[in-house]
């Protein structure tokens, strides 16, 4: 079958075919019927985010179940399944709070392995890893059944696959970990993948002002698409200047930061009013930050990490599809091009030239 193998860190991607072994106990295998291209699975080729190589790169996709192991009981053959990057147990401490996106058990499991410690992708008999478990840039891939969270079948299975990532990511770090209120104003750094659906769900939170910020004109025509209210240019103006002339000098109640650079991560702190939460959801820079701890403590402001929107994937990847469903999330729209799975450089290229909100493969 055929696969996108990561070999070496700032090279391309490799289509062949390799071969993959059948599910385990506790696992299935996934025909992936589409699969999002999305900034985490490039940070993987530049090393930001680290995977053992070679790798199946991939973690935002949808399919058809083909097959389970042993003691499989979560799904069956001929389900339509939305896929999971952190296959959940159930039973830690943080699932039982109602957090398994930061579950225990599948964060201590080894990067690029499966539960039993091995891998199901082989090329020559050498063993080709897992990316975020998901491993979506394949015909089929082998997967926990966790990682599987069963939906209609009469969802369009292309869109669905948006659910696995970005839209979860974007549309939960305003619902779920911001909790967002009626009437608030919000800042979203960066027009992307993630900011589009952070804007999403500041419109379904109810939010009244909605201001994006961005280098690119094209992202802030997109952003105001997805329900900006307000839009800044940060290479045309001061975006902190800008943003408290537009909430009567206080701030907003929200900033969210979905690029990954130490400039904007600081800069959610500033563009905050006292009380107000900055939410951090772009890749963490590598760079040490330089914060005022005084902006903190005195205005009694929050920082938040958001690590998948503070999901809980079996209960808000359902939730949002009826949304889609009833018109008021927008996925059809996210989609700005589509390729085969050999154009993958290709996705990655216009990616990064923001010439897409989303490139999604279809298989
Ligand atoms: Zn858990």
């Amino acid at each position: 079958m055929k696969a996108a193998v990561l070999y070496e860190l700032n090279k391309p991607v490799v289509v062949e075919d390799i071969e993959m072994e059948g599910p385990k106990e506790g696992e299935i295998v996934v025909k992936v019927a589409a699969t999002g291209v999305c900034h985490s699975c490039y940070h993987a080729v530049t090393g930001l985010l680290s995977v053992p190589l070679p790798a199946v790169l991939g973690d935002e996709g949808s399919g058809v179940v083909q097959e389970v192991g042993k003691g499989v009981s979560l799904v069956k053959p001929g389900d339509h399944v939305v896929l999971s990057w952190v296959p959940s147990c159930g039973h830690c401490i943080y699932c039982t709070q109602g957090y398994p996106n930061i579950c225990l058990k599948a964060r201590s499991n080894k990067h690029g392995l499966l539960f039993d410690g091995t891998t199901r992708f082989k090329k020559n008999g050498k063993p080709i890893h897992h990316f975020a478990w998901v491993a979506s840039f394949a015909e089929y891939s082998v997967i926990p059944q966790e990682s599987a969270i069963p939906i209609d079948k009469e969802i369009p299975l292309d869109k669905a696959a948006l659910i696995g990532c970005s839209v979860t990511t974007g549309v939960c770090a305003a619902t779920n970990t911001a909790q967002v209120h009626p009437g608030s104003s919000v800042v979203v750094f960066g027009a992307g993948g993630i900011g589009l659906n952070v804007i999403q769900g500041a419109v379904i939170a109810g939010a009244e002002k909605i201001i994006a910020v961005d280098l690119l004109d094209s992202k802030l025509e997109m952003a105001r698409k997805f329900g900006a209210t307000h839009t800044i240019n940060a290479k045309a103006s001061d975006p902190i200047d800008e943003i408290k002339s537009l909430t009567d000098g206080l701030g907003a109640d929200y900033a969210f930061e979905a690029i990954g650079t130490r400039v904007t991560y600081e800069q959610t702190v500033r563009a905050i009013r006292n009380r107000g939460k900055a939410i951090w959801i772009g890749a963490p820079p590598l760079e040490p930050l330089s914060l005022d701890a005084g902006l903190v403590f005195w205005g009694e402001k929050t920082v938040m990490g958001s690590n998948y929107g503070s999901a809980r994937p079996r209960y808000d990847m359902p939730r949002l599809l009826a949304l889609y469903r009833s018109g008021k999330l927008k996925l059809d729209e996210l989609v700005t091009r589509t390729y085969r799975l050999e154009d993958v450089n290709k996705a990655f290229d216009d990616m990064l030239s923001g010439k897409v909100a989303r490139g999604l493969i279809r298989f």
